[in-house]
């Protein structure tokens, strides 16, 4: 087995490939598809309408996979607050031992998942932001660059930088997030010193993925300077896919008199955006992308990926070891 690291050994999984938690991707079908190919599967709590939908896919998760998968709860501003407790409740009364968190003031929620004995990774832009999760005791951090899609933070740190400032800095093992996409990226983020890698937008971009095949497809037809930034004016800046609709909220940011969010609302709501992958067109609302959108090409299956991108990283790091050895 060659991936033996921190990651693979507390989560109990054979590739340090983590699925990122993605608004309105990570139901259980996507999920058991990576906890199936060796990765870590997560569930989407806020994708569920309520605590109890969430339970039921928990259970609908189980009878789909036997290994380990994970939940995801984001604290971001949302149009309408949900009960981050009851779902945190939610995981821990159906016995799901690991859960990705993320966002501001994760404080409650991480301390109730802490005391519930679950292993919590906690994603993050910023060494700051680490530092103040790791006070609070989770167990990995999720180190989000500058590529990645969705939240993005207000520091704009790319991961060369940011992998390497964490490796410096941090008392708590690591997973690299963003920018990730293929078996060359996992062996550069292991030598960076992360125990492994998140990635989102390339699972969106599998058969298993449920969403509308037109929107993989726009996918693979997709550069990297195909995303746009938004909200940064409400600190709670975004990258998506660049569409007709970012376009116009582009534009409203920039030239707004009031800078009230209400003017953006309805362009950048998650109900209008969630509707992209049930029809299909890429400009009917918002959707997050990474600038990884630019390394995908193709849509496999979530076994043929991980399995591609263990093959890819063993022989990536054995070739750069060979290299590395000295001449006779
Ligand atoms: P939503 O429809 O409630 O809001 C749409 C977008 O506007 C979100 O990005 C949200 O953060 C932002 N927003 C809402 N009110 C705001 C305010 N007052 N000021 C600044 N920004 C504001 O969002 P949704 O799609 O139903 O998702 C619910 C929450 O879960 C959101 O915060 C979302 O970002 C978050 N989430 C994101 C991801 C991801 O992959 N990026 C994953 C899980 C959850």
């Amino acid at each position: 087995m060659p991936f033996d690291t921190e990651l693979t050994r507390r989560l109990g999984i054979r590739i340090p490939v983590v699925q990122g938690g993605m608004q309105y991707v990570g139901y259980a079908e996507l999920a058991s598809a990576v906890s199936n190919a060796g990765g870590l599967g997560i569930l989407t709590a806020l994708t569920q309408p309520t605590p109890d939908d969430l339970r039921k896919e928990i259970r609908k998760t189980r009878t789909m996979t036997k290994y380990p998968f994970g939940v995801n709860i984001t604290l971001l501003p949302t149009l309408q607050p949900p009960d981050y407790g009851a779902y945190a409740q939610a995981v821990i009364d159906e016995g799901v031992k690991i859960v990705e968190t993320a966002g501001n003031s994760p404080g409650p929620v991480i301390t109730k998942l802490k005391k519930a004995g679950i292993i919590v990774l906690h994603k993050c832009t910023t060494i700051r932001h680490a530092q103040s999760a790791i006070k609070l005791g989770v167990d990995f951090l999720s180190i989000d660059g500058f590529e990645c899609a969705g939240h993005v933070g207000e520091s704009d740190i790319t991961n060369f930088i940011l992998l390497s400032k964490a490796r410096q800095t941090l008392k708590v093992p690591f997973i690299a997030s963003g920018g990730f996409a293929d078996g060359q990226g996992l062996a550069a983020a292991l030598c960076l010193g992360a125990e492994g890698i998140n990635m989102g937008t390339r699972f969106m971009c599998t058969v298993e993925a449920p969403i509308h095949q037109k929107i993989k497809e726009e996918i693979v037809q997709a550069q990297e300077t195909d995303t746009a930034l938004v909200m940064r004016r409400w600190t709670n800046t975004t990258r998506l896919y660049r569409n007709k609709v970012t376009d116009a909220v582009v534009k409203i940011e920039r030239d707004s008199k009031t800078g009230e969010f209400a003017e953006i609302a309805p362009y950048v709501s998650g109900k209008r955006g969630r509707q992209v992958f049930v029809n299909g067109d890429p400009d009917y609302g918002v959707w997050t992308a990474g600038q990884v959108i630019g390394l995908i090409h193709d849509i496999p299956t979530c076994d043929v990926l991980v399995k591609r991108i263990e093959k890819e990283a063993e022989e990536t790091l054995t070739s750069k070891l060979r290299l590395a050895k000295p001449k006779l």
